[in-house]
């Protein structure tokens, strides 16, 4: 008797090692640095490298190429992760997959989307996260602002509270990332367009940040892209279908509760409003709607630990993924429906229709019901009011959730534009986006509307080097000729939408503000 339960109880343990085994039991080379160190440390940029290598040395399935070398001479790697793998665009075009780019890392400081992509990948290569190639390519830059992570201190982030002790500076040398856009301005963000956006043609892209301070509740707050001028149909199904099934889906499996990003104003008692970030495609995510593609903001929650941002994060991404896998047809058809309209429509009706150029901030129609933390008022030695948060959180009902915008200003959405040769930059600027450009061979008369300035109203505060120009006009209709050298750009593309914010001199966040 006595050895039949010892054989018994023998087996079992066999079968739990070999379950250990074939379930991610991963060599230390393929743990993340966090991970190896009790979540006191961040990777540096050549902690990320090794354990990429790691990741890749036994796995035909990764495809590695260089986004850019940054003006410090780190080579930033891009990852192209496919089943069977995939080593160009084309094959990834052949394949009718979804691309889908998850990024890393653009503010230097907020680290968790470096670290969660590097472990997801292993999940993926190696651990019980295989099927989420199915239907889909994945293209990474787990560390897009390689510059900005290693220049790391203990006061870059203070929002983070010193977890982990050391974080990177949000700038690549000077630039804000996320709000180069529309400029194109830093070596990233031209490297980001060049081979990314334009070479692999991303169905959706999410970029992965770290909020500022705000004392909500969520672990995690995301935003679709807004759409503005942009087809209505690529964002609308990323906030009113994706996001909901993903939000509950991470409920359901992890207990955790996602939401809108915004901030409310703390110091006011109940707040009332939950208001999102800017519209302007200069912020990455914005500027996909306008090219008729699909984006997430992702920002997990800077005053919750690390561990706890790095799995918010990790979750958020691996449950967009399950729905993208299931939904690959579907979004892939969206894009592609919503790039044949936009031609359509300026084939149409070019000329005769207007699309909005400035934007306001509204409220959902559904109002939140807004998790946050509770805070104690204070009197100051100085006599001024301060608060201090208290660990309780509370839900506040009915407040108005300001994630979304509509025309605050219009203009007619032209078949073409038309501009002199020395305006070079502005075609280059063009060009860098993916625009078609091109040039008069000969005079040609043109019967349109000419924006007359008489007024150019200054940003007061700068950023990115610059205080931006709102300029203040007429149109006038009329003929003019324009010489051989002269450029043309016709709207029969389908970044149509996107050249129409690029191009419109009221536009509140295109090349000429
Ligand atoms: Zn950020």
């Amino acid at each position: 008797m006595t050895r039949i339960l010892l054989a018994c109880l023998w087996f079992s343990l066999c079968d739990l090692v070999i379950a250990a085994e074939s379930s991610g039991t991963f060599p230390a080379s393929m743990m993340t640095i966090p991970e190896r160190t009790a979540y006191q440390r961040t990777s540096t940029f050549a902690e990320v490298l090794a354990v990429i290598d790691a990741l890749q040395a036994d796995t035909d399935l990764m495809h590695r190429e260089v986004l850019l070398e940054t003006v410090e001479g780190r080579q930033v790697p891009l990852l192209v992760i496919a089943n069977p793998p995939v080593r160009s665009p084309q094959a990834a075009q052949a394949s009718g997959k979804v691309v889908i780019y998850i990024q890393g890392n653009i503010h230097g400081g907020e680290v968790e989307g470096k670290e969660a992509s590097l472990i997801l990948l292993r999940d993926i290569l190696y651990g019980d996260k295989r099927h989420l190639l199915e239907n889909q390519i994945l293209v990474m830059v787990p560390i897009y602002n390689a510059d900005g992570n290693d220049q790391m201190s203990a006061d870059s982030r203070p929002s983070q509270e010193g977890s982990p002790l050391l974080a990177g500076e949000r700038f690549a040398h000077g630039y804000d990332l996320n709000r180069d856009g529309i400029a194109l301005e830093a070596a990233e963000t031209s490297a980001l367009y060049r081979n990314v956006i334009q070479r692999w043609d991303p169905d959706l892209l999410i970029d992965l940040h770290t909020t500022n301070g705000s004392w909500h509740g969520y672990p995690l707050t995301y935003a679709p892209s807004y759409r503005t001028a942009g087809d209505p149909q690529t964002s609308d199904y990323t906030a009113s279908v994706l996001l909901p099934a993903v939000t509950q889906a991470v409920q359901e499996k992890y207990a955790l509760s996602f939401s809108w990003y915004g901030d409310f104003d703390a110091q006011s008692w109940p707040p009332t409003e939950f208001r999102t970030f800017h519209h302007g495609p200069r912020y990455i995510t914005n500027t996909m709607a306008l090219r008729n593609r699909m984006a997430i903001l992702s920002e997990a929650f800077a005053h919750d630990r690390f561990y706890m941002r790095m799995h918010a994060t990790k979750v958020f991404v691996e449950e967009v993924l399950e729905f993208t896998r299931v939904h690959a047809a579907e979004i892939y058809a969206m894009n592609r429906a919503a790039d044949a309209r936009t031609i359509e429509k300026i084939r149409e009706q070019g000329g005769r229709f207007e699309n909005g150029v400035q934007y306001a901030m509204v409220p959902l129609p559904e109002p939140l019901a807004l998790l946050r933390y509770t805070h104690i008022p204070y009197q100051a030695p100085d006599g001024s009011i301060g608060i201090t948060r208290t660990p309780e959180l509370v839900t506040i009902e009915g407040v108005l959730n300001y994630n979304q915008f509509v025309p605050a200003k219009m203009a007619t959405v032209p078949r073409a534009y038309v501009f002199p040769a020395q305006l070079k930059t502005v075609a280059d600027k063009l060009e860098e986006h993916g625009v078609q450009v091109t040039i008069l061979s000969q005079a040609t008369e043109f019967t349109g509307e000419e924006f007359m300035v008489n007024a150019v109203g200054k940003q007061a505060f700068m950023q990115n080097g610059h205080n931006n120009s709102l300029l203040q006009g007429v149109f006038q209709t009329g003929r003019k000729t324009f010489q051989p050298g002269d450029y043309l750009v016709s709207m029969e593309q389908r970044l149509a939408n996107l050249i129409f914010y690029l191009l419109e001199a009221e536009a509140d966040d295109g090349l000429a503000y």
